[in-house]
């Protein structure tokens, strides 16, 4: 037990971005007043023989670090705090139930300019304003350059536009420039302040929700906390009810914060909000560079955008004015944090919503069986779209047996007539394939020998362009042997499909038609995803082969058929998310089949069509399959009727880890004795035993009740931290894990 010594003098207690789960103290810097020292404030710090800077949680007399070791800060880097209260407080509640140090979580909340010293304040920004040369000229002047006449058609309207407008309005930067040469147009530096709510707040009219939507859209309180469980189909109008209760949201003055998949915040989604508002709304995506982010974080806080659109790290968003919190597609696996500070965005902004006593709306098609067995409970409030919106129809969902089939390279004959089917009525095709690369791995027809990752208990996937084998798991790569490197046959190829050898084989059957692969390595260059869908968008037939990076945001008006050329993958996965997973990818797939007038059809290859899971899905859609894995996991005590923690340890030799999760668990025991509700499995190894050459192991810690867990685990965290055996291994605690790897 640690004693706390009192002080005759003022300490400051402050959150350090190191790997340590407790704060430090320091002296007052010199000249600097007490009402400065306000909680949230970033202060820098001596720490060894290093300067850090941190955050300042409050201003006490004791301490439990001996006194006379005590150092000074050495200064504030800006004495308006970085961090509101509310912000603050959230993150230390969320470092103490994820388990991780407080001054890491808090680094999740910071932009990397605050944390670097910059000041959290709004820099002024060029605005283009018309001269009063420029504000005298005739209606339809500069008739000979639109683009010129555009720009000053805009500035007559709005008076002044700054550089965002200009990109979002299309008008080259030169062409403003032109104007300045001219004497037309000037720029002044204005520092932003919140804009009062425009007479005009919608750009477009609102769609009138159906009776349905409606009645959902009726139930949102929006003066309360309340989690909402939005429930419904792809294309069911989910995005219009958003819409329009963050349209009641900014009537009253309040903004809205809406966190979407990382893959899911596309230009499409967000020409649909701003088509919708004339009001500053800010993206937090990731092709933001620190600047950028520091400027939406910075107009957040100060109330100037009014609706912020983000991934995950965006839930610790500053707002001055918060109304509404929205998550869409809230299954999906990118709103939980797979290192460091491991939360789930998703259950934080339940917690952050109750603290601002605001409504939260949680929406998906296939709803996380977490979630759906809160609605089922009635701790969430469960609004349900069962119809499409519009004129859409459901997809029809065919699944198609390939047992015995004879399949050309993984088609069978049934999907290739039906692509030509659809390619022939002047239709798109989506043919989706969660691999990238070529093939699987590659293979020796004469001993057997496979592709091994020499660092992983993996697979090497065959790439062709370029040409090489790569590890997915650890990123090693190396050449395609001409000979097989175990009985030196020539005789290797690659076996199974991959999305470059699924474009490859579409090519060669459809040579006339169009093709587009959608992947991580199709879409690595800025804007390539863009660049890539403009075909799509043009609506004329075309061929779309990818992975789950075509399953979300997407809207693509013109596919009617889509192939899942395996429907298996997930079905025999060790993880017990496995089932989940493969359902809610499946139909988020299928979704984007027949998202308008079209009716769509879906065919799901498979060689396990007997298989309950996939018959039920099939037949009575996703959430009989949830209540049939429900049933499952309340049979089994897993989660969402048990809490899980995993405590990993991963090392160069086994017998480390292995050690490490054995001391843990004894520790754990004296804290926690085992009883039916609260258990212990493992050490175990991780489904991947070896991983960029090191061994992981696991110990799955269950518990019937939320409280007993996190005690143990606070306790077993600080004395796994001061333990010497922890010091051999990388070890982390993950509260709620969502991937059981
Ligand atoms: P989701 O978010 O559930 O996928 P969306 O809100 O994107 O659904 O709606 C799907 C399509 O239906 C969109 O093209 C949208 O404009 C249209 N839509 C939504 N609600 C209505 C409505 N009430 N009336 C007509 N069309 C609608
Ligand atoms: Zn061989
Ligand atoms: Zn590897």
């Amino acid at each position: 037990m640690t004693s706390t010594t009192s002080t005759e003098f003022l300490l400051l207690e402050i959150a350090l971005p190191v790997p340590l789960r407790r704060c430090f103290d320091y002296l007052l810097p010199a000249d600097v007043s007490v009402d400065e020292l306000q909680p949230g404030v970033l202060i820098r710090v001596p720490f060894g023989r290093q300067e850090l800077i941190g955050v300042l949680l409050r201003v006490k007399t004791e301490t439990v670090q001996e006194p006379a070791k005590l150092r000074a800060a050495l200064a504030i880097i800006d004495s308006h705090p970085a961090l509101d209260s509310e912000l603050l407080d959230l993150c230390l509640w969320a470092a103490d139930y994820y388990q991780c140090a407080p001054g890491e979580a808090l680094q999740t909340a910071l932009p990397a300019l605050l944390r670097q010293g910059e000041p959290a304040q709004l820099r002024g920004e060029p605005v283009f304003r018309l001269t009063t040369e420029g504000k005298g000229l005739p209606e339809g002047a500069l008739k000979r350059s639109p683009k010129q006449a555009a720009l000053l058609a805009a500035l007559q309207t709005r008076h002044q536009l700054n550089r965002a407008d200009l990109d979002l309005l299309d008008i080259p930067r030169s062409i403003a420039k032109t104007l300045i040469d001219k004497g037309l147009v000037r720029i002044d530096e204005v520092t932003p302040v919140p804009a009062p709510l425009p007479a005009q707040l919608l750009g477009e009219q609102p769609l009138v929700l159906s009776d349905e939507q409606h009645n959902a859209f009726a139930q949102i309180d929006y003066h309360h906390f309340k989690t909402y469980l939005l429930d419904g189909a792809t294309g069911s109008g989910k995005t219009e009810i958003y819409l329009q209760a963050i349209e009641q949201t900014l009537k009253q003055g309040k903004q809205a914060l809406v966190l979407v998949p990382e893959i899911g915040l596309t230009p499409q989604t967000l020409e649909r909000f701003q088509r919708r508002f004339n009001l500053p709304i800010v993206a937090l995506h990731s092709g933001l560079n620190d600047r950028e982010r520091l400027d939406a974080w910075l107009q957040a806080r100060d109330g100037i955008a009014r609706i912020i659109i983000g991934t995950r790290s965006a839930l610790f968003t500053p707002l001055k004015e918060p109304g509404i919190l929205i998550i869409d597609e809230e299954h999906d696996g990118s709103f939980k944090q797979q290192d460091g500070f491991r939360y789930s965005a998703r259950d934080l902004a339940a917690v952050r919503a109750h603290r601002l006593g605001i409504p939260l709306i949680l929406g998906s098609a296939t709803p996380s069986l977490e979630t759906l067995h809160n609605a089922i409970q009635g701790r969430y409030q469960y609004l349900r779209l069962k119809a499409r919106a519009g004129k859409a129809k459901p997809p029809e969902i065919q699944l198609l047996d390939i047992r015995g089939e004879i399949l050309h390279e993984g088609f069978a004959q049934a999907s290739i007539d039906a692509i030509g089917d659809t390619l022939d009525k002047g239709n798109q095709v989506l043919v989706f394939l969660n691999r990238r690369g070529y093939a699987p791995t590659l293979e020796c027809h004469d001993c057997g020998w496979l592709a091994n990752c020499n660092h992983c208990d993996a697979r090497m996937t065959v790439h062709q362009t370029p040409r090489h084998l790569h590890c997915h798991h650890c990123d090693h790569q190396r050449g395609i042997p001409k000979r097989c490197p175990s009985c030196n046959s020539s005789r290797i190829q690659p076996i199974g499909q991959g999305t470059e050898r699924s474009e490859v084989v579409l090519q060669q059957l459809f040579p006339t038609q169009k093709v587009i692969r959608v992947d991580r390595d199709s879409t690595r260059n800025k804007n390539a995803m863009q660049k890539l869908l403009v075909d799509v968008h043009s609506g004329d037939p075309c061929i779309l082969v990818g992975t789950q990076m075509l399953a979300k945001g997407h809207h693509f008006a013109d596919v009617t058929l889509v192939v899942i050329i395996d429907a298996d993958a997930g079905l025999f996965s060790t993880d017990f998310r496995g089932a989940e997973r493969m359902g809610q990818l499946l139909l988020q797939v299928a979704g984007r089949a027949g998202r308008e007038e079209k009716n769509g059809r879906v065919i799901l290859q498979s060689h396990h069509t007997d298989h309950p899971l996939v018959q039920t899905l099939v037949q009575q859609g996703y959430h009989a399959l949830a209540d049939l894995i429900l049933h499952e996991r309340q049979i089994t005590q897993l989660p969402p009727y048990r809490h899980l923690a995993l405590l990993r340890a991963e090392s160069k030799q086994a017998i480390a880890a292995v050690d490490f999760l054995q001391v843990a668990r004894q520790m754990a025991e004296q804290l926690q004795a085992p009883q039916p509700f609260f258990s212990y499995l493992g050490p175990l190894p991780a489904m991947m035993e070896k991983r960029g050459d090191r061994f992981r192991y696991q110990l799955q810690i269950n518990s019937a009740h939320r409280k007993p867990l996190q005690q143990l685990l606070s306790q077993l965290a600080l004395q796994l931290e001061a333990s010497p055996l922890a010091k051999r291994v990388r070890w982390s605690i993950d509260v709620d894990p969502q991937e059981m790897g």
